[in-house]
């Protein structure tokens, strides 16, 4: 029955570890702030819980962050427009009854100051005092698209400062109040991993490790601490101890020596878990990383021709 066992431990582990079903929060409005006019509907979310909230009497908005210029094969100007026409219609499928374009351009978000994003997500918030805000989760892990990053770090500091009223107090001349957002979702694409673990093992030879080993040390003025190999002898030496390597050695050579031995003994490790004398671990992505699930979908359905 092992292979039984082996297929049902990692079911019940996965059953164990998947998140519990939940009802919605109360609340009649939402507002969706994303980079760009396709975020909302990626694999991961959040097209779906939109689509529910609004079957059960929610009603929302969608804030396009960006202009989309970059998306498409259109030219920039005519990609705006566009993704502007798409967007809505895309919204109206969910039954979103509006979508706002703030026009920023894509792709560009890195260069804006993030506080004037802000200002424009503290006022939006304000003005439509949403009970649900959704984005793309800023304490997700890295995501490469600077947009996204940018986004999500607005919405969550803007979400944060739009209850205070000594923050933005000029929007109370255009009868704006501050408003406290009790409920949000954030989604991340979350096959980029929880800080991603090393998915490969790399074997080195003894040789290979020496020279990463002085390749780390030669940046002496960073790597090289006398200080800190003086006391560590010390250390042992109170305890009645000695390392023998280091004997005759002077604080700087003995230094050395320690982080020689560190990078060894990290390379032996690596390599005991992995079969190997001596190894690093890495995370690899390959060509069909770009889009989620398209590795596994041609491994199961690619064949020879
Ligand atoms: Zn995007």
């Amino acid at each position: 029955m092992r292979w039984l066992g082996a297929f049902l431990i990692p079911l019940l582990l996965a059953a164990a570890d998947a998140p519990r079903l939940a009802k919605l929060p109360p609340g009649k409005t939402f507002l969706v702030i994303m980079p760009h006019h396709d975020d909302h509907t990626h694999e991961y979310g959040l097209g779906g819980l939109i689509a529910r909230m609004v079957d059960e009497g929610y009603r929302g908005r969608y804030v396009r962050v960006t202009n989309d210029e970059k998306d498409g094969a259109n030219g920039w100007g005519r990609n705006d427009l566009v993704n502007e026409k798409e967007t809505a219609e895309a919204t109206r499928v969910l039954g979103i009854d509006e979508a706002i374009s703030l026009n920023w351009r894509n792709d560009h978000m890195s260069s804006i100051p993030v506080q004037d994003l802000r200002a424009q997500l503290i006022l939006l918030i304000r003005k439509y005092r949403p009970d649900v805000v959704m984005s793309y989760d800023p304490w997700g892990h890295y995501d490469r698209n600077p947009d996204h990053r940018m986004v999500s770090r607005a919405v969550a500091e803007a979400v944060w400062l739009a209850r205070y009223s000594n923050c933005l107090p000029e929007h109370a001349a255009m009868g704006l109040k501050p408003h406290r957002v009790p409920y949000l979702y954030y989604s991340q694409r979350s096959d980029y991993g929880r800080g991603h673990r090393p998915n490969v093992a790399i074997e080195l030879t003894e040789d290979q490790v020496r020279r990463k080993a002085r390749a780390y040390w030669l940046h002496r003025n960073v790597r090289v601490n006398p200080g800190a190999a003086r006391r560590v002898r010390q250390e042992l030496d109170a305890r009645g101890l000695k390392i023998p390597d280091l004997d005759g050695l002077g604080d700087e050579e003995a230094a050395i020596r320690l982080q020689e031995w560190r990078m060894f003994w990290i390379s032996a490790r690596r390599g005991k878990e992995s079969g190997a004398a001596y190894a690093e671990t890495v995370y690899f992505m390959d060509e069909w990383s770009g889009l989620p699930g398209l590795a596994p979908y041609l491994a199961e359905n690619a064949v020879t021709k």
